[in-house]
């Protein structure tokens, strides 16, 4: 899918056991988990002031560099963002400060997820504290730690008590004024959180994605579990649980469409993961064609697979112009200016012209860019056959990815809350004007997972919003912007 959908954030933290300088391990896992949000950046180390700036980290590292070099010490957190709630200012940037600076309970949070806020402040204001205006959620949540933190002096009691108001999805790390790391994860999964080890430096290594700690040569010794808290300090590594996983709720889409391809989640590669659901869908759909082209870059997998089990050849027929800005780059950026990033992907009309296309995408969440795609980057093709790896998404997402309002999904839009695929799978050939789409099913996903239905959260294809604590109550985006 090209930029339909912002993502959700990149975490990391690092402890040193021997007190190296963690700076480098941070900001080399922070650029590696660059796909996660590109809107602004943040580190925060012991005894330094948190520092924080718009855009990518290169950017700033190449304008900023002798004052990135000066923030040094043995632990820190560090933060890519791409909003899914508050504005996407500099100014909703993290790690987040939460508390007086002054008092040993403060600390900073960068938080990969989104939770209801609502009940956050209402909590906030039994616990005596007034939200601040236009506070996010994650600083709401902090907010409601710091107070319960004073109260009863623990991380675990703090996350035990403040866990029925934590309705939504958490990944997330926290810096103590001790330079202690905290690092919990919701009690479903929703969001990939892992832990590794980096031997040269003797540091704990908290990160979104594995692929992180490939980078760095570390180690990946295991994911955090749903519902646990893994503090590090001098001491090493110790794991709690606040709340007990009755039911994993991992996203498909961080197998689909987030994650890097390299990254491991759950033991399971997602390079793999998509190159299965590829191979499923030939099964699925058997297309006569001539070329099977991928949407650049996260259907390139699916392709190949489809590819492999079809017998029909894999084309680079669409291709992404990485040197214009953003063109490189997954790019997620307001619906009005979505036509401005498909621009950036180039037809190679040999591959296309006069040919059967076998489309592959990930999915289609607004069909914007789709309708793009087919009808204008493959004119001259003689036909063109959509295939999507996901399931038709038909409701918001309050886990975690930018698709809050139902009336912009276009799975709803032409056929309502119908789950008949193969009406869904014709009204949307006729709107992206494709001569065949054909969507990926629950079970089809499933099984390229490798992970069972019950264990996935299918809350945007089904509708089904138990994973969560409170239902939603959907909001157009009119009304959330207001
Ligand atoms: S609603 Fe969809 S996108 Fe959101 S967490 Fe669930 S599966 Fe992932």
């Amino acid at each position: 899918m090209v930029c339909l959908v912002k993502e959700n954030c990149g975490v990391v933290g690092a402890f040193s056991l021997e007190g190296y300088n963690v700076t480098p391990l941070l900001i080399a896992s922070l650029e590696t988990l660059q796909h996660r949000g590109q809107e602004s950046w943040g580190l925060a180390v012991v005894n330094h002031e948190t520092f924080k700036r718009p855009g990518i980290v290169f950017q700033s590292i190449d304008v900023e560099y002798d004052k990135i070099i000066r923030i040094n010490g043995g632990s820190g957190i560090g933060h890519v963002r791409y909003s899914t709630t508050a504005k996407s200012t500099v100014e909703y940037a993290q790690p987040i400060d939460i508390g007086r600076m002054t008092d040993n309970k403060n600390f900073r949070i960068v938080h990969n997820g989104t939770l209801e806020r609502e009940i956050l402040a209402e909590n906030l204001k039994g616990l005596g504290l007034s939200p601040p205006q236009g506070a996010s959620d994650t600083e709401l949540m902090g907010l409601n730690l710091y107070v319960l933190l004073k109260k009863h002096g623990s991380w675990i009691e703090a996350f035990e008590k403040l866990n029925p108001c934590l309705n939504g999805s958490f990944s997330l790390v926290i810096l103590a004024p001790n330079g202690e790391i905290v690092a919990v994860r919701d009690e479903r999964g929703f969001r990939p959180l892992c832990i590794g080890w980096h031997e040269e430096t003797s540091s704990y290594i908290v990160v979104s994605e594995s692929c992180a700690l490939e980078v760095l040569g570390a180690k990946l010794i295991r994911d955090i579990e749903p519902g646990e808290i893994a503090i590090i300090n001098r001491d090493g590594l110790k794991s709690e649980h606040f709340a007990k996983c009755e039911k994993h709720a991992h996203c498909p889409f961080e197998y689909t469409y987030f994650a890097h391809p390299s990254s491991k989640i759950e033991g399971i590669t997602v390079y793999n993961v998509r190159k299965n659901i590829g191979r499923i869908l030939a099964e699925k759909y058997p297309v006569e064609g001539d070329v099977v082209v991928p949407v650049p870059d996260s259907a390139r997998p699916a392709a190949l697979g489809y590819s492999e089990r079809s017998g029909i050849p894999f084309e680079e027929g669409l291709l992404k112009d990485r040197y214009r800005r953003k063109g490189g780059w997954r790019s997620f950026i307001e619906p009005e200016k979505r036509e401005v990033i498909v621009s950036k992907i180039v037809a190679v009309k040999e591959v296309i012209e006069g040919k059967r296309v076998i489309l592959i995408d990930d999915s289609i969440v607004r069909g914007t860019s789709s309708k793009i795609i087919v009808g204008s980057k493959l004119r001259g093709a003689k036909s063109v056959s959509l295939l999507l790896t996901f399931p038709p998404i038909i409701y918001p997402c309050y886990m975690g990815i930018d698709f809050p309002s139902q009336e912009e999904l276009l799975a709803y839009k032409v056929c309502g809350e119908s789950k008949n695929l193969e009406e869904i799978n014709r009204k949307v050939a006729e709107y992206v004007g494709a001569s065949f789409v054909g969507y990926n099913d629950i079970e089809g996903l499933s099984e390229g997972i490798g992970l069972p239905k019950n264990q996935l959260c299918l809350a945007c294809t089904t509708g089904d919003y138990s994973c969560l604590k409170r239902r939603p109550i959907f909001r157009s985006r009119e009304e959330m912007r207001r």
